[in-house]
């Protein structure tokens, strides 16, 4: 992509990637400096959080089941006094989104280290950002003590990720990457990791789909999340994660499936103004990508239309006004028409254009 101009100061974070790196849970907890370890699942996950608790030994000081999706700042104080009375001195967060959320807004508060054990494709375990949301509004933070410290990406957790939701969590983490590509603070080195990350879910997806014990495809879809999610946390993000952020905090949507319906549909609005980005995601998603991705999520029985997620059609209207209201840096200029226009296509499940 023609970048002749740019910055690149990555946040890091320690990685280990591969079937069974669990088993160096305990060494690594030691190295983030935890000697107590509070393990945050979900209630969902509450079974994989008690297994992964027994694997860290003297080194876990409790469990904590009640993680939910948005970050609900109640339960946030709840999880603080759990932390409190357990005496914990850092955070084993096993889970999505919600579950590396709670982690993260026990550490923007306590500034505690965190080691997390992804088991969806959301990439939030990548990023210093913290959605979280109080009296019904969804506000975001961003700081270098909400990005995790250790990731340990184990595919052998992801096994258990339904069929359906591993096709629409993988379009997810795609999404991070189409965004970073046309990121006004983009940069050669995310460029590359977004196609490649791009490749490695388009190739993944339909494979396990078929055959969800697949652990070769799950490992390349665990892989291409990673790097999406690296791409989400190094460059900012566009019209299509706003609306998305809109549609799950003011309309209460689910996070994954609001973005696989939204996303071919963003591509196309913002196609025009991208030449060098379409053309880079050809080889990847055929000669028209927001077809391409529309046509991806179909044949994978995935959600195409925002009207089969439960949003009522009056929404549009104020969706795009609240999708308006930020201002962000966006490829294409947002003109208030076009993306009425554009939300209607979602809400229909037409395809792109
Ligand atoms: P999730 O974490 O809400 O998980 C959905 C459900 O699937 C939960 O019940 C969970 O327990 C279950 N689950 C997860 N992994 C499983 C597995 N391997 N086997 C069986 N069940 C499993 O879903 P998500 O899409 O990963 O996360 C969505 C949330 O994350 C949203 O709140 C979103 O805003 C947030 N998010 C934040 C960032 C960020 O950078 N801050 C990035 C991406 C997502």
């Amino acid at each position: 992509l023609p970048r002749t101009t740019f910055r690149f100061a990555p946040l890091t974070t320690r990685v280990l990637f591969g079937a069974g790196t669990r088993s160096a849970l305990p060494e690594e907890v030691r190295a983030a400096g935890i000697t107590r370890a509070l393990v945050l699942t979900t209630p969902h996950q509450a079974e994989m959080g008690a297994s992964v608790a027994q694997g860290l030994g003297d080194l876990a000081a409790g469990q904590f089941t009640g993680a939910a999706m948005h970050t609900p700042v109640d339960v946030t104080e709840t999880a603080i006094s759990a932390l409190r009375a357990a005496r914990a001195d850092g955070i084993v967060s096993v889970g999505g989104g919600s579950t590396i959320g709670l982690g993260k807004a026990l550490a923007a508060r306590t500034d505690l280290p965190q080691v997390v054990l992804p088991t969806t494709y959301a990439g939030s375990e990548m990023t210093p950002i913290l959605g979280e949301t109080e009296n019904g509004l969804k506000t975001t933070r961003s700081g270098p003590e909400i990005q995790p410290e250790t990731v340990i990406y184990d595919v052998e957790l992801t096994r258990s990720l339904p069929v359906g939701m591993s096709v629409t969590s993988g379009i997810n983490a795609i999404a991070h990457a189409v965004e970073a590509l046309y990121a006004t603070n983009g940069n050669p080195v995310m460029d590359a990791l977004a196609l490649e990350g791009i490749g490695a879910l388009v190739s993944a997806l339909p494979k396990f789909a078929r055959t969800p014990d697949r652990m070769a495809a799950r490992e390349e879809a665990l892989y291409g999340a990673w790097l999406c999610g690296t791409c989400l946390g190094t460059v900012g993000m566009a019209l299509h994660h706003k609306l998305c952020h809109t549609l799950g905090g003011s309309f209460g949507l689910p996070h994954a499936e609001t973005h696989t319906v939204v996303l071919p549909h963003a591509l196309a609005y913002n196609a025009p103004a991208v030449p060098e980005v379409i053309a880079a995601l050809r080889p990847i998603l055929g000669a028209d990508p927001a077809a391409g991705l529309h046509a991806l999520a179909r044949d994978l029985g995935a959600p195409t239309s925002l009207r089969a997620l439960g949003l009522p059609e009056e929404a549009i209207a104020r969706a795009t006004d609240l999708a308006l209201q930020a201002r962000y840096p966006n490829p294409r200029a947002l003109k208030e028409d076009a993306i009425r226009a554009t939300l209607t296509r979602a809400w229909a499940g037409e395809s792109p254009i």
